[in-house]
């Protein structure tokens, strides 16, 4: 849940002011509700369980102890509350800490230890010490009051509730050791978001299982024991571990349980319904999505307009496409500059009905070249049958592989959209009117080229995709199951596909380049970046 513009007479968490005291940005973003799962953090969690458990206090040691203080505004949870309230109690804070290093209280333990002795004792309790018991070396460590922490305590408050009610979000830390070892890099990106090259990498999530694509028709998804279970009458057609789905997208007549959709929405986890030519129908969002706020600064500035966003989604779109005729194409040098010449026209025109002409030049250049990335030992009768780009009711093989491809993008981008909080209906290129997912469509701009069209040349020029995965119908061409399969298969293997971010210069996969963008667009909103940058390839 979000805490970004709370009333002032709301209390504020200690956790949150000690998130303050480690970082204000990383305190801004746990206010804006972002989740992070990262093991530091399971740690943290498994080292708290047994003293989070209020029915295991003992007389003398109470659990998991609510304390709050009215007129610093503050609540918190003490882990430990022991000994005699006559003679004074003592206050014990649980940490997990890694066995090779040493024990060491820190600067956000201390100041949430003041606070949780400042909120007992304004609750008429006598507090005689204070400590941090680290789990892993099985050590108690005290914490010496004085008049010195509980001044920096209070300021702290007033910093955390000042980043709470501001406007926008704090700077990332500049350069500072602390980002390597935070929990919320991430979703931070400080080196990205300020344009620096950036001096640790950002972890790649296993690439392997963490989309499900639903695509047998009669098929049901659910919840069994702890897995997302397919099912079609009697047969098990899948069983994955529900904590290796980070997004499921479903298409055409599956079924999914309510209850697998309630634990994905609570693991925040997106589902994208699909037709089964591969049109976005919808998407689920969890109440707890974070960055409410940014999210109505994006409903604002989508009905202002941002003219300089969607130049550089189309500019990032052609230059890409020059590159994936460039790299694969029998297209001259001419034909590659001259769609260059277009992208630069992109990056200076002065309306959207200028651009999307600018547009429509370039994708014309570039799908004139588009059959020349087909080798020899490709299905010719596809290329044979290609007479340029067409949308809906596709009447060739290759268009009908590219509205699936085109659809399984536009669900990425849904979801990395909706993972960082934001709507992807509210674009700046596209329009939201007629109910479209306007966001999503201008970011998936930049990977159009680089990766669904690459998917495709790639099943086609390998020979898994052929003239014979698709069905037709008065006009119309589809893909079989079989089709649909084939090209699931060369999507997923390239939106996996590990490479070097040419901006940042660090390994990602593709996909995670889409929430990387995703986040650059959210940081536009919040304030701490100016301009957006995409992802172009060289
Ligand atoms: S990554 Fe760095 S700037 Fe970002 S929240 Fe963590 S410490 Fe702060």
């Amino acid at each position: 849940m979000s805490l970004l513009g709370a009333d002032a007479s709301e209390p504020l968490p200690i956790s949150l002011v000690g998130h303050t005291v480690f970082c204000p940005r990383r305190a801004w973003l746990e206010a804006a509700g972002e989740r992070v799962d990262s093991y530091q953090m399971e740690v943290g969690s498994s080292a708290h369980r047994r003293v989070d458990d209020p029915t295991s206090s003992r007389p003398t040691a109470q659990r998991s102890v609510d304390a709050h203080h009215a007129e610093l505004g503050i609540v918190g949870k003490c882990d430990i509350v022991e000994g005699d309230p006559a003679q004074g109690v003592q206050v014990i804070e649980y940490k997990a800490s890694p066995v090779r290093r040493q024990p060491t209280v820190t600067d956000p333990h201390r100041i949430q230890l003041t606070l949780q002795r400042m909120c007992l004792e304004s609750m008429g309790l006598r507090v005689a010490s204070m400590g941090v018991y680290f789990t892993n070396h099985q050590s108690l460590v005290t914490v010496e009051p004085s008049t010195e922490l509980d001044t920096r305590a209070i300021d702290y408050v007033s910093q955390t509730r000042a980043i709470v009610e501001g406007k926008s979000a704090p700077p990332p830390l500049d350069a500072d050791e602390k980002c390597r070892f935070c929990s919320h890099a991430s979703v931070c990106l400080p080196d990205e978001i300020t344009a620096a090259k950036p001096a640790r990498s950002i972890s790649v999530t296993d690439p392997n299982t963490d989309i499900l694509h639903l695509l047998t028709y009669g098929s049901r998804a659910q919840l069994r024991q702890g897995r997302i279970q397919v099912v079609k009458g009697d047969e098990e057609l899948a069983s994955v571990p529900l904590e290796r789905a980070a997004g499921l997208v479903i298409y055409g007549n599956i079924d999914v349980s309510g209850a697998l959709v309630r634990e994905l929405l609570w693991r925040g986890a997106t589902i994208v319904w699909c037709s089964g030519t591969g049109r976005v129908i919808g998407w689920s969002r969890s109440a707890k999505a974070p960055h409410g706020h940014e999210r109505v600064a994006q409903y604002l500035r989508s009905e202002q307009g941002d003219l300089g966003m969607a130049r550089e989604f189309v500019a990032c779109k052609i230059g890409n496409q020059a590159t994936l005729l460039r790299r694969n194409g029998t297209a001259t040098a001419t034909a590659v500059a001259d769609i260059r010449k277009v992208k630069r026209r992109a990056g200076q025109v002065r309306s959207l009905p200028d651009l999307f002409a600018v547009e429509g030049e370039a994708a014309a250049l570039y799908f004139a070249g588009f059959p020349g990335m087909f080798k020899e030992r490709a299905d010719q009768s596809l290329v044979g049958e290609w007479d340029g780009r067409a949308g809906r009711h596709a009447s060739d093989p290759l268009n009908a592989a590219l509205n699936f491809v085109y659809g399984m993008l536009l669900s990425d981008t849904i979801r990395a959209i909706v993972a960082c909080g934001l709507d992807p209906s509210a674009g700046f290129l596209h329009s939201s009117a007629r109910n479209k997912p306007a966001l999503a469509l201008d970011l998936m701009e930049e990977f159009r080229a680089p990766i669904a069209d690459s998917a495709i040349i790639g099943a086609v020029n390998n020979g898994s995709f052929d003239a014979t995965m698709v069905t037709r119908s008065l006009g119309d061409c589809r893909l079989t199951e079989r089709g649909r399969k084939v090209v699931t298969s060369a999507y997923e293997r390239r939106a996996q596909t590990v490479i070097t971010h040419p901006e940042f210069g660090y390994r990602v996969t593709w996909r995670r380049a889409i929430e990387i963008q995703a986040r650059m667009v959210l940081a536009v909103l919040d304030g701490t970046r100016q301009d957006y940058r995409g992802v172009q390839t060289r």
